[in-house]
C-alpha cells in the first residue's frame, strides 16, 4: 500500500489485537486523516464516514509509534568494543573518549543513520538523541543530524549537548573534547532559532544537554538552564547513573547529585534526566514535586552495572518516567521494542511480576515517553493524536503458540515491526525501510566504524 493523500481517509481493520496506552478499545481499528488519528474504534465499530484506504490488520498488533528519550547515535560505531567490553561507566568513559575524539561528519552521517533506522525498524517513530561531542571539523554535529531525521521521515528532540569541565580542571573529558561556554551558549541559540519546531505536529526540536556533572562546568548548568527559559526549549542531563558520579558531585561540588540539579536551577518540568538511579526517598519526592522526568535506560544499566532505577517509587511520586535504549556502546543495540521487554524484566525482578506488567512496560514505551519529551500529541491512540503507529506481525517461529497478542511482544521478544507510519506517512512497510539499501548502509558504517577504532 502507497503512502495515503492527506485528503483522504485510511481505516486500519480490526487488528489482530491493539495496545493505546489509555485504556481505550480499538477492536475495530483506527482511521487515519490529514496525518492524525480521527477516530479509534470499538470491537464491531465501523468508521463515521467512509474512508477511500482500507488497511486490513488482522495480522497485526497495533501499538502508538514507540518513543525513545535517550540515545548517543554515534555510538553506533563503538559497539561491542573490546576493551570496554566489561567496564563500568567510568573506565569505560575514559577509554572511550579519545576515539570519539576523532569523529567526523560522515562518521556522525553514518551512526546517526544507523541508530535511526535501527530504532524506526523496532517500531520507534519518535528519537531524542544527547550529543555533546564538537571536535574541530564536526562544530555541525547537529545540522548533520537534522538532515539524516527528515530523510528518515521520523520525529526527532535533538539535544545541543556540551561539554566544559576537562581534565585539568578536575572533570573527566580529556581537555581536546571541551569546548568554551560562549560557542556552547551561543551554538544552542543558533540550533533553536534554525530547527526547533513548535506545535502539536513538530517534527524537529531541539533542547539542551550539558553532558554530566563530571564533564560539564556549574557556570555551563546555569546558563543552559536560563536560555532554556528564555527560549522555552527543554533541559536534559546524565544524573544519578552511577555511585562513583555521587562520590565525584560530593567531592567537586560538596553536594549529591539532586542538591547539585536544584542549586544550578535545573529541578523544574522543564527538565528530563538520563538514569536517574541513585535518589533516595527524599529526592524522589523532590523530582516529583518539581515534575522532572526520568528516561530509564534498562539495557545500559545492566550493561554497566550501574544500577537499578526505583521506576514505581518515581511514578507514585509524580515523575514521568519514559524508556531509553541509551548509546550503542552500552547496550548495544537501538532496539525499543526490546527495550520495554528489558524494563518489563528489570523493574519485575526489583517489584515483583504483579507489580509491572506488560501493558505498564509499554506505557512507558509510549505514553510515558512523550510525557518525558514534551510531546502530549504523540504516545497514544486516541482521536487527534499524530498518526504514529507501530505494527507487528506475531508470525515468527518465536510467536507460535502464543495466545495473548500484547503480552506476547514482550514475552516472546518481538525485535521489528512489520509497520511504522509516522504523522499518517508510512516508513516501514513489510519490514524495510523504503528507498534505504541497508546492505550498503552496513557495509560503509562498518568500515567507518573500523577506521575510527584503528585509525585506518
Ligand atoms: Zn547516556
Amino acid at each position: 500500500m502507497e503512502n495515503p493523500l492527506p485528503h483522504r481517509r485510511l481505516w486500519i481493520k480490526n487488528p489482530l489485537a491493539a495496545f493505546t496506552a489509555n485504556g481505550l478499545d480499538a477492536a475495530g481499528g483506527i482511521v487515519i486523516a490529514g496525518g492524525v488519528i480521527a477516530e479509534v474504534l470499538g470491537a464491531g465499530q465501523s468508521p463515521s464516514a467512509p474512508c477511500e484506504d482500507v488497511f486490513d490488520a488482522g495480522r497485526h498488533v497495533l501499538t502508538p509509534g514507540l518513543i525513545n528519550t535517550h540515545h548517543h547515535f554515534y555510538q553506533t560505531l563503538t559497539r561491542a568494543w573490546a576493551p570496554v567490553a566489561n567496564a563500568e561507566l567510568f573506565p569505560w568513559l575514559k577509554n572511550l573518549y579519545p576515539v570519539w575524539a576523532r569523529l567526523t561528519p560522515a562518521d556522525l552521517e553514518l551512526g546517526t543513520t544507523v541508530a535511526l533506522a535501527e530504532l524506526l525498524l523496532s517500531g520507534c517513530t519518535t528519537a531524542a538523541d544527547h550529543h555533546y561531542l564538537f571536535p574541530d571539523g564536526l562544530e555541525n554535529a547537529i545540522d548533520v543530524q537534522v538532515a539524516v531525521v527528515r530523510k528518515l521521515g521520523m520525529r526527532a528532540t535533538l539535544t545541543r549537548g556540551s561539554m566544559s569541565l576537562g581534565e585539568h580542571d578536575g572533570g573527566l573529558p580529556p581537555q581536546s573534547t571541551v569546548q568554551d561556554p560562549e560557542v556552547i551558549l551561543a551554538d544552542s541559540e543558533r540550533l533553536v532559532g534554525a530547527y526547533h519546531e513548535r506545535g502539536e505536529d513538530a517534527v524537529i526540536q531541539i533542547a539542551l544537554a550539558p553532558c554530566s556533572p563530571f564533564s560539564v562546568t556549574r557556570e555551563v548548568m546555569e546558563e543552559s538552564a536560563k536560555l532554556a527559559e528564555r527560549l522555552d526549549v527543554r533541559l536534559h542531563t546524565h544524573l544519578a547513573e552511577t555511585l562513583d558520579e555521587e562520590a565525584f558531585c560530593k567531592e567537586m561540588f560538596g553536594l549529591r547529585t539532586v542538591d547539585y540539579l536544584e542549586s544550578v536551577g535545573w529541578l523544574t518540568n522543564r527538565t528530563w534526566l538520563g538514569h536517574g538511579i541513585h535518589f533516595d526517598d527524599a529526592e524522589i519526592a523532590r523530582l516529583g514535586a518539581a515534575g522532572t522526568g526520568v528516561a530509564h535506560c534498562p539495557t545500559s544499566n545492566m550493561r554497566l552495572a550501574s544500577g537499578t532505577a526505583r521506576v514505581l517509587e518515581l511514578e507514585a511520586a509524580g515523575v514521568p518516567v519514559g524508556l531509553g535504549v541509551d548509546g550503542s556502546a552500552s547496550n548495544d543495540a537501538s532496539n525499543m521494542i526490546l527495550e520495554a521487554r528489558q524494563a518489563l524484566y528489570l523493574q519485575r525482578l526489583h517489584y515483583g511480576a504483579a507489580a509491572v506488567t506488560c501493558e505498564r512496560a509499554l506505557g512507558w514505551a509510549t505514553r510515558g515517553s512523550a510525557t518525558v519529551l514534551g510531546r502530549d500529541s504523540l504516545g497514544e491512540l486516541a482521536p487527534g493524536r499524530q498518526a504514529d503507529l507501530a505494527m507487528f506481525t506475531l508470525d515468527e517461529l518465536r510467536f507460535s503458540g502464543a495466545h495473548d497478542p500484547v503480552a506476547a511482544l514482550l514475552l516472546c521478544g518481538a525485535d521489528r515491526a512489520d509497520r511504522v507510519m509516522v504523522g499518517g506517512q508510512w516508513r516501514v512497510i513489510d519490514g524495510r525501510i523504503p528507498g534505504l539499501d541497508l546492505e550498503e548502509l552496513i557495509a560503509r558504517h562498518s568500515a567507518a566504524a573500523r577506521k575510527l577504532v584503528n585509525g585506518s
